[in-house]
């Protein structure tokens, strides 16, 4: 109990091995030097012992032989020699002359043939064998030396004695050593036990990676210094692998995030892209080995770039997740829908059993799309034109179906959007005309191929042209003029209107320049601004520097803006208009009537005319309901005192009904196309002339 106290006290290893190892060798060498003396003791009393009985008896029987040697009564003398029988360690006995010669000897029976005949050595030397004793002993007469008494005795007995008490100090060594090795081996496994334990914690840990494991401190020695350092390790590590944990899961979640976001449209949460690509190709694969039919549908939204522009990005947002979320009801499970750029989706219709089916999909699409968005605040319609390409008929190659699919999508755009087309082979000369178009559209700017015409207004009561609406021709090399319509919307989409209209702006101001010279200063200008140059940043500083660069009054140019634009009433949008106003510039509402039209944000926005569309006037005086809309704007606009103009007259009869309902400036074929400026500066001189 006290050793196992000591074992595991705070001591160190060190100092129990040093304490141990001098307790246990210290009483081995203690035993050890203890039997050894004793033995030695022993050995020598015992031999003194010997010897004193020795040396009496040798007195003894010398005073007895001495008659026999001077009466050299030799048989006499062996006769008492063998006396010594009786006395069991003596073995032999000589009497010697003082000549040396042997008078009479006695040897033990069992000795004699031991060979150590006594009387033989006496001349040599003075004892026989090792370890025997031997004494003299003077035989004397009357004070005369006759002869010598030796009597050689064995020390047998007192080996025999000693062996037995070495054999016992032998065994308490032994027994000492047993106690040594004991002490040792519990000093052993004090240290070892701990240490075995330990690794076997150590096994545990790195096999189950369970760093929340502590092995048990049993001793404050190094061992238990060890154990404590080993647990501190494993709660650094522990510690360590939480922090990796926690990291990796972080860096899981962001790979999964990747991933989404490689696959899905963060937008809409329809697959992107990447992902239709691979669908996709799997199909073509499929039709090719199996025949299987598939059709892909390319679905642009006919007016989206509108809704972004003017109802800001947010809102776009949130009309492609809800069209999204509508196509998506459209679907079988089996089918895939997919946002692949910005207002575009395509869908993938598997294992077709025939190709109209196709069709009757994209009319439930065009059905579905068909009523409006609520938005928030806004009423946004957002129609899609759809172009279907069928695998493996049209094609099998991904990329191949991919551009029939979008080039039966321009052509459903071109035929009035908010339908859909299947792929025609015939279709492919009219996809090629656009992409040429535009790569065309890139250098008419820096070519010089733009030209600006312009088309008289007319004012009924005055009789006389008030100004002119600058409407861009593209005389392009090859091909001849082209229209805005034809090259407009490309311009748009490709953002190079802003550029291009910016160019318009500048040549309208300089020709206001040019006339005010040649004619009248009260003539205006209008100019087209699509949404997307209102949405530049520096819009009111270019139409700032157009006025001064070119000198101009700066209500002699009026913009024409469309509805659409208006809609969005942000405050941006608001500073703009005021900012151009504050300017002097008139603002007028191109197309009135078919988009937004609405009451409220007339009344906000700082504008001076309204321009009636086209469509209300083609089919006046006859049409009720055109003549009923176009009774009710010009109606409307006195009321909130704004100027009016009609757009597109192309007759007597239109021009009498606007002029009995109060519209008092007309625009259109009766009075002349859009012509050069050459042209228009002609028509004004000879109108001046006229008047002269
Ligand atoms: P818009 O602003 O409505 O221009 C009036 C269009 O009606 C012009 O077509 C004009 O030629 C046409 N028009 C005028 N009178 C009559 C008529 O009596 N009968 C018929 N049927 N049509 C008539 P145009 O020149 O082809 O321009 C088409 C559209 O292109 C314009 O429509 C305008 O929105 C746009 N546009 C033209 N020039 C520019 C421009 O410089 N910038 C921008 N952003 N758009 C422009
Ligand atoms: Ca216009
Ligand atoms: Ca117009």
């Amino acid at each position: 109990m006290e050793l196992k106290s000591f074992l595991s006290s705070p001591q160190s290893i060190r100092h129990k091995l040093m304490v141990i190892g001098l307790t246990t060798s210290g009483l081995v060498i203690l035993l050890f030097l203890m039997a050894s003396g004793l033995l030695a003791r022993e050995f020598f009393s015992a031999k003194q012992a010997m010897q004193h009985e020795l040396l009496s008896q040798a007195k003894m029987i010398a005073e007895n032989s001495s008659a026999a040697v001077v009466f050299d009564n030799r048989s006499e003398a062996r006769k008492i020699l063998s006396a010594l029988n009786s006395s069991p360690v003596i073995v032999e006995a000589v009497i010697s002359l003082p000549d040396n010669e042997v008078f009479a000897w006695f040897v033990r029976e069992n000795f004699q043939d031991n060979s150590r005949i006594l009387k033989d050595k006496i001349l040599s030397d003075s004892g026989f064998g090792n370890g025997d004793l031997t004494v003299d002993s003077d035989i004397v007469v009357d004070g005369r030396h006759v002869g010598t008494l030796r009597i050689g005795a064995t020390m047998k007995p007192v080996y025999d004695r000693l062996l037995v008490f070495g054999f016992i100090v032998i065994l308490l060594t032994v027994a000492g050593l047993a106690v040594s090795f004991y002490l040792l081996r519990q000093l052993q496994r004090s240290i070892t036990g701990p240490l075995l334990d330990l690794t076997d914690m150590m096994e545990r840990v790195s096999t189950t990676e369970n760093y929340s494991l502590r092995a048990s401190i049993e001793t404050q020695d190094e061992v238990g210094l060890l154990t404590s350092r080993f647990n501190e390790m494993l709660e650094k590590i522990q510690l360590h692998d939480h922090a990796m944990e926690k990291e990796l899961q972080e860096r899981q979640c962001a790979e999964e995030r990747l991933d989404y976001i490689a696959h899905y449209d963060p937008v809409t949460t329809l697959p992107n892209r990447n992902f239709f690509n691979v669908r996709l190709h799997q199909l073509s694969v499929q039709a090719r080995e199996q025949g299987v039919r598939s059709a892909l549908m390319f679905i642009d939204l006919d007016n989206f770039k509108i809704i972004n522009d003017n109802l800001g990005h947010q809102v776009g947002d949130l009309v492609l997740k809800a069209v999204a979320a509508r196509l998506r009801l459209m679907l079988r499970l089996t089918d895939v829908i997919s946002r692949i750029g910005g207002d575009e989706f395509a869908i993938l219709l598997a294992g077709l059993p025939a190709s109209e089916h196709a069709g009757i999909v994209a009319e439930k699409i065009s059905h579905s799309l068909a009523g409006p968005f609520q938005i928030g605040e806004h009423e946004i319609y957002a129609h899609a034109s759809i172009g279907i390409a069928i695998c493996p008929e049209d094609a099998t190659d991904p990329m191949d179906l991919l551009r029939l699919a979008d080039t039966a999508m321009y052509y459903a755009k071109e035929n009035g959007r908010n339908t859909y087309r299947f792929f025609k082979p015939e279709m492919h000369g009219k996809a090629q005309q656009r992409m040429t178009m535009e790569t065309g559209l890139r250098h008419a700017l820096e070519n010089g191929e733009f030209e600006v015409y312009y088309q008289p207004k007319y004012h009924l009561l005055r009789k006389e042209i008030i100004g002119a609406e600058a409407l861009l021709r593209w005389r392009r090399p090859g091909v001849g003029m082209i229209g805005p319509l034809d090259f407009i919307p490309i311009a748009e989409e490709t953002g190079l209107i802003v550029a291009i209209g910016e160019w318009v702006l500048n040549q309208a101001c300089e020709q206001i320049a040019f006339l005010n010279t040649r004619t009248r200063t009260s003539i205006h200008i209008a100019v087209n601004l699509s949404g997307r140059q209102f949405k530049e940043e520096n819009l009111v500083e270019q139409v700032h520097s157009a006025i001064i660069k070119a000198g101009i009054f700066p209500h002699q140019l009026e913009l024409e803006i469309t509805e659409s634009t208006l809609v969005d009433t942000s405050p941006a949008t608001l500073a703009k208009l005021e900012a151009l106003r504050e300017m002097g510039i008139n603002i007028s509402i191109d197309d009135f009537g078919t988009g937004y039209s609405s009451m409220s944000y007339l009344k906000k926005m700082p504008i001076s005319t309204l321009k009636i569309d086209r469509e209300f006037i083609k089919d006046l005086p006859g049409d009720t309901d055109d003549a009923a809309i176009t009774s009710a704007i010009i109606a409307m606009a006195r009321s909130l005192n704004l100027d009016i103009v009609a757009e597109g007259v192309e007759t007597q009869q239109q021009v009498d009904f606007l002029r009995a309902h109060g519209c008092e400036v007309i625009q259109g074929y009766l009075i002349s196309p859009p012509v050069p400026a050459k042209q228009f500066c002609e028509m004004l001189k000879i109108e001046q002339q006229q008047f002269a």
